[in-house]
């Protein structure tokens, strides 16, 4: 086996075939030079200076040769060649493959406006990023961080956190609109206003010189750091290349193949069949990364399992912990559970009275037992949901 991709996706790809007991060779080919780390603490924990490299590392060194792993970092995979299936590096080096994963991922939508090449303009993606703004979060004062999505807000949190002053940019009239409600996206937004953090909703940046950005709204902000975090892109242009379908991302059956029975695709670069979504669709998450992965490597091992586990995210922000399961887009129907004053409460979306998806705020319990709810496609009617008396575990028992 091939893995293209040394992210989540790839190295989960890697020790679940060995989980799995498959004891052929496996190489696992990676573009950054690090060994293969975890995202999410790089907005967070590590950002901080709570984590270093060693701690988001996912194994030592050891562990790929131990498990007769060969791991090839700092290389790019420039050409699948599927004729006599093999994959070329840049350096010119092929790796035979009998069955090829890829797991490539996506990359930073860069902002394009008048001064966004500037040396003050970071983005947060890879290892690199975070430790480049770590070393500016030391001297930085006033930060601009362009989006509000989970990366602008968790950056602003942390930023905000250590006294910086900080001004959010959000292109739509609410915060984190492609994944939470509009409940959700006020609470959100007091929060940060109550830290301090200025928001500027349905703004864009019009152009940043000299230690200023300007803003759609007319407003100026002083900024000697500006961090972007406005959305990813799927990498597909390796799979297109290859002659393989590509829409918003890598096109795989339900058991994450591509038209070519020897190739998969998963992770963020993948767009699947998911039964949560009731159709194809990409999702950018670290579940998504690993249960994909366990499902290629079972599939490998020969225990032909269509994909279909539950999504689930969550963000830290400030004190506040936020969990979602399920996918809520295109829900109608929502129902909150819990005050929102009382900084605990969760926002239960329907589709068609169906459940859809749960968002918790400092509810765990709540999402623990949606995780089930969903999983055994359990029965739950907006009535239920709302009625704080009803315990949500005696109708998992149930089921
Ligand atoms: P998101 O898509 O979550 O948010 C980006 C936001 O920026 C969107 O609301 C977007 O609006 C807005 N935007 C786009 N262009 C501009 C612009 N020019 N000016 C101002 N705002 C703009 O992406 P992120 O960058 O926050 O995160 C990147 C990836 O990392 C995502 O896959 C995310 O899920 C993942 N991630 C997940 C975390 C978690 O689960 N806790 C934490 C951190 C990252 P529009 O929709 O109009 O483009």
């Amino acid at each position: 086996v091939v893995i293209v991709g040394a992210g989540q996706a790839g190295f989960q790809a890697a020790a679940s075939l060995r989980m799995e007991a498959y004891d052929a060779p496996i190489t696992l080919i990676g573009e950054e030079p690090s060994l293969p780390y975890q995202r999410p603490p790089l907005s967070k924990g590590f950002l901080e200076g709570k984590q270093n490299v060693g701690n988001v590392e996912l194994r030592p060194d050891a562990y790929y040769r131990d498990h007769k792993i060969d791991l090839i970092s700092g290389s790019e995979v420039i050409r699948i060649n599927r004729a006599n299936r093999s994959v070329e590096l840049r350096s010119g080096q092929r790796f035979p493959y009998e069955t090829l994963i890829l797991a490539i991922g996506s990359r930073v939508r860069k902002l394009s406006v008048k001064g966004a090449e500037l040396d003050e303009v970071c983005y947060l993606r890879t290892l690199d990023d975070a430790i480049r703004i770590r070393q500016r979060l030391e001297t930085a004062r006033d930060i601009v961080v362009v989006g509000g999505g989970f990366i602008g807000l968790e950056v602003a949190a942390v930023a905000r956190s250590m006294g910086k002053s900080v001004a959010v940019v959000e292109a739509q009239s609410r915060l984190m609109p492609r994944a939470v409600a509009p409940v959700i996206s006020d609470f959100y937004q007091e929060l940060h206003l109550g830290h301090g953090v200025q928001i500027h909703l349905a703004t864009v940046v019009r152009e940043i010189a000299a230690g200023q950005v300007f803003l759609s709204d007319g407003s100026a902000h002083k900024a000697d750091l500006v961090i972007v975090g406005i959305g990813v892109l799927p990498n597909v242009e390796l799979a297109q290349d290859g002659g393989l379908t590509v829409a918003d991302g890598i096109v795989v059956d339900e058991y994450l193949r591509t038209e070519d029975s020897n190739i998969y695709a998963i992770g963020d670069c993948a767009q699947h069949p998911n039964p949560f979504a009731g159709q194809s669709t990409r999702i950018e998450s670290v579940q998504n990364a690993v249960d994909q992965a366990r499902c290629v490597a079972a599939n490998i091992a020969g225990r032909g399992e269509p994909y279909r586990a539950v999504p689930w995210f969550w963000t830290d922000q400030f004190d506040i912990k936020l969990q979602m399961v399920g996918l809520s887009g295109g829900s109608v129907h929502l129902v909150t559970r819990g005050n929102p004053t009382s900084r605990k409460f969760s926002v239960f979306y329907f589709k068609e009275d169906r459940l859809a998806a749960i968002d918790s705020i400092n509810r765990p319990g709540d999402h623990l037992v949606g995780r089930k709810l969903l999983a055994a496609g359990t029965a739950l009617t907006p009535d239920q949901a709302a009625d704080e008396r009803l315990d949500l575990k005696s109708l998992q028992q149930q089921a």
